[in-house]
């Protein structure tokens, strides 16, 4: 039973479908994010994962994005995988939120992630830290 339950986070990608598979046109979106100059560590592989709501690097799958259903109907998804991806240049363990939040705005501006924050209930803190960022 505990194998059982402990194997959603050992093995995401059981949970999970390929985004490319789930849909093509969102998939673009990260593999031209991926592949943007400014990030530096490879191919990615983007899932959909069905077991959790929201967007995450696992520490043991540190070159896989999860994305919930619900994320990837987000208005600014280019926003949320770019964070993502911030984690992943930075370092999963070592990369905090305004880390990833800088990297975002490196890719997709200022004005666009701070659009993002403003529906996702963000801290007021980590707004005006990216407001203060040089793009
Ligand atoms: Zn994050």
């Amino acid at each position: 039973m505990v194998l059982l339950f402990s194997m959603p986070i050992l093995r995401p990608q059981l949970f999970s479908k390929k985004l490319c598979d789930v849909s093509p046109e969102k998939c673009q979106i990260a593999e031209t994010l991926n592949k943007s100059p400014q990030f530096t560590k490879g191919r990615v592989e983007f899932w959909v994962r069905y077991d959790f709501e929201g967007a995450l690097v696992d520490i043991l799958y540190p070159s896989e994005v999860f994305i919930s259903p619900s994320y990837l109907e987000h208005p600014y998804l280019d926003v949320v995988l770019a964070h993502e991806l911030g984690h992943i240049e930075y370092g999963v363990l070592s990369s905090s939120e305004s880390d990833a939040d800088r990297f975002a705005v490196k890719l997709r501006g200022k004005d666009r992630v701070l659009a993002a924050m403003s529906m996702d209930g963000i801290s007021e803190k980590r707004k005006n830290a990216v407001k203060n960022m040089k793009e």
